[in-house]
């Protein structure tokens, strides 16, 4: 089994694909990961609409991914956005898993 967790972009089909250190697999899709991308910005625009303010629509497409030590990842979407980041628990819920024991 892997020491750590991994991360790989699937650009045909879209997806984030992690593989747990369990030898487990999980796709998360990009819409879904954009959305639910955890930076301050983000959670704002994810809130109450406010409909004085004009929000620009999120870019999906993933364009890199990087890891942050070895508890999370960060994603670089098409429009530059990257101040999200991903703990490894976080894409497990993103995934719809129970959270790891550590
Ligand atoms: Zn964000």
């Amino acid at each position: 089994m892997p020491k750590s967790n991994s991360v790989r972009k699937d650009d045909e089909q879209k997806l984030l694909v992690v593989k747990w250190k369990d030898g487990s697999t999980s796709e998360i899709e990009w819409k879904k990961l954009r959305d639910s991308c955890p930076c301050a910005e983000c959670t704002e625009i994810h809130g109450p609409a406010d409909p004085l303010r004009l929000k620009l629509a999120p870019n999906y497409n993933l364009a890199s991914v990087e890891y942050i030590g070895n508890y999370a990842v960060q994603p670089r979407w098409g429009d530059g956005h990257s101040a999200g980041l991903y703990s490894w628990n976080y894409l497990r819920e993103l995934a719809g898993l129970m959270p790891a024991p550590q």
